[in-house]
């Protein structure tokens, strides 16, 4: 049978500018058995060598940096500034902090027993491989996601088989390749390329776990096809994050990142600001100048050095936005500016939009629109604002901008999302240290963070008894003394009244001195 092939298709022009062989589904099963045995010897190397091929990566990293966000630009078409400073800063970034922490992360740690009854033993918590990932990965940060989550799956001792978008293989080649030079054993991590019936296929294949990055469609079917062999997943799914403005907050520096929260990667980010509730007494300046900014930005190709805000990733996207637009202001929206199609630039580009008088019951405020639009929606109160954005289905981030960190801080506290930033959009994103992860529609589990790394091992515990040849007192050999000891035992532990307890303590000796018949 002829290869298949996926083509590599610049969004800024709809030109091929790659092809990519496509892995056959049927090859998966073969693919997962090879993975199995790359990984046990893998996982028998100590943990610090495995570091150090981290510090490698991140050096081959940095000196193909030019050509990797050059690919990243060409492939999905976001500014170059936006390929360096978040795909390729966060990978670097996570090579680094895996590179150096995971030794402290996965110490075995012990664990003090509270109970007397059980003072004779140790215990001790060890971390595990899970074994081979599948890890599914969107077009999206075609660098930055996979990065994040391969990465420190290697680091715990896991195989990947990894599925990047049909949309961005070109890059998912290059995930491949940048381990292999940076002299990880061949073959830990494998890319396979295709569409959904290759991701699912790699479910079949049945990893030890799957991560999926993803919209809530696919992360419905993904959850339902890993259920029906118990494999355990995360699910990183969509957003529709809000932002709350409040009437103390800067309104200069607010209405920057919301521009920059709502447009950057030209608004197809997970996290991306889809939302804003602005207190009205600041309402109208706060608009007028997040229209302002918006008029400014430089709509273009990703490869001009200058361009703020590149094409869209394909034409479907950019028909959702205008569907979602053309229902909102059917419904009383107002677009203040932007709202058209720029096929003189190329075939995915769309304007940065700023719609105002916006409410819930349109598209635009209750479905993830994931492109260049900026909603905004007047409130009377941070009451009002804080219903509003837990009116939602999804809960993956939110912001809150206020002078007064007190009130921050109570705001953050009843967003139901899985981070809250205070005075800054997203960039939690990108710090190593921050779990990532939502709650309802936008999915369960996390990435990055010790929490992310937790989900890619298994936890064992380890019990160790320092009083081998002491039957315990709650094996068999019941009898009618035994009861009353155990009772007195009992008194002892949890009678209200030290009197009593300290009572107790001579006839709770019968648990432990005493015969075992069998
Ligand atoms: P998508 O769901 O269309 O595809 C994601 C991946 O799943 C792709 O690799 C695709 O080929 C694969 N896939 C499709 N069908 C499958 C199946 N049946 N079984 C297994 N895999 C299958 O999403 P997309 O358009 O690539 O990405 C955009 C979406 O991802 C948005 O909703 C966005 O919010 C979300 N996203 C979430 C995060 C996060 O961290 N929460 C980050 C980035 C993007």
């Amino acid at each position: 049978m002829l290869a298949t092939h996926l083509e590599s298709v610049d969004p800024a022009t709809g030109e091929v500018i790659g092809r990519f062989e496509s892995t056959s589904p049927a090859d998966l099963p073969r693919i997962l058995e090879h993975a199995r045995r790359v990984q046990e010897e893998w996982a028998a190397q100590p943990l610090r060598a495995r570091c150090a091929l981290l510090r490698r990566l991140r050096d081959v990293l940095y000196a193909r940096r030019d050509e990797i966000t050059e690919v990243i630009t060409r492939e999905c078409g976001k500014p170059r500034f936006e390929a360096l400073s978040a795909d390729l800063m966060v990978s670097l970034d996570t090579a680094s902090y895996f590179a150096w922490h995971t030794p402290r992360l996965l110490r075995p740690e012990t664990v003090p027993h509270h109970n007397l009854a059980v003072k004779g033993k140790s215990g001790r918590i060890v971390y595990e491989p899970c074994g081979v990932l599948g890890i599914i990965s969107p077009w999206n940060y075609p660098m930055a996601i996979p990065m994040g989550v391969v990465i420190p799956a290697v680091a715990a001792g896991n195989a990947v088989v990894l599925k990047p978008s049909e949309l961005t293989p070109w890059c998912g080649a290059l995930v491949r390749e940048l381990f292999e030079q940076a002299g990880f054993p061949a073959d830990l991590v494998q890319v396979v390329q295709g569409g959904g019936e290759v991701g699912a296929a790699l479910i079949e294949a049945k990893p030890d776990k799957v991560v999926f990055t993803g919209s809530v469609a696919t992360g419905q079917r993904v959850a339902e096809a890993c259920a029906r062999h118990l494999i355990p997943c995360v699910l990183e799914l969509g957003g529709k994050d809000a932002m709350i403005v409040m009437a103390d907050a800067d309104l200069e520096v607010a209405s920057s990142a919301a521009v920059w929260g709502s447009f950057t990667n030209c608004g197809q980010a997970c996290v991306s600001v889809e939302r804003i509730y602005v207190e009205r007494t600041v309402a109208e300046r706060f608009i007028e100048l997040c229209v302002a900014k918006t008029a400014k930005l430089k709509l273009g190709s990703g490869i001009d050095p200058d361009t703020e805000v590149g094409p869209m990733i394909r034409s479907a996207q950019v028909d959702r936005v205008e569907s979602h637009l053309r229902d909102a202001v059917a419904h009383g929206a107002r677009v203040l500016t932007g709202g058209k199609r720029r096929p003189d630039l190329g075939p995915c580009y769309f304007e940065p939009t700023v719609v105002v008088d916006v409410d819930h019951s349109m598209r635009l405020m209750h479905e993830e629109t994931f492109g260049p639009v900026l909603a905004i929606r007047a409130v009377s109160n941070g009451e009002e604002a804080v219903r509003l954005a837990n009116d939602s289905p999804f809960g993956l981030s939110g912001s809150v901008w206020t002078r007064d960190r007190e009130r921050g801080r109570k705001i953050a506290a009843r967003l139901k999302v899985g981070a809250v930033m205070i005075n800054d959009v997203m960039s939690y994103f990108g710090i190593c240290e921050a779990p990532h992860g939502g709650r309802g529609a936008s999915g369960w589990g996390r990435t990055h963070s010790r929490l992310g790394l937790m989900e890619l091992v298994q936890v064992k515990y380890v019990d160790e008894d320092r009083l081998s040849r002491w039957p315990k007192s709650w094996w068999f050999g019941y009898d009618q003394e035994l009861g009353v000891a155990t009772d007195r035992f009992l008194e002892v532990l949890f009678a209200p009244g030290w009197r009593r307890r300290v009572s107790s303590v001579r006839g709770a000796l019968g648990t432990v001195f005493r015969s075992h018949r069998i």
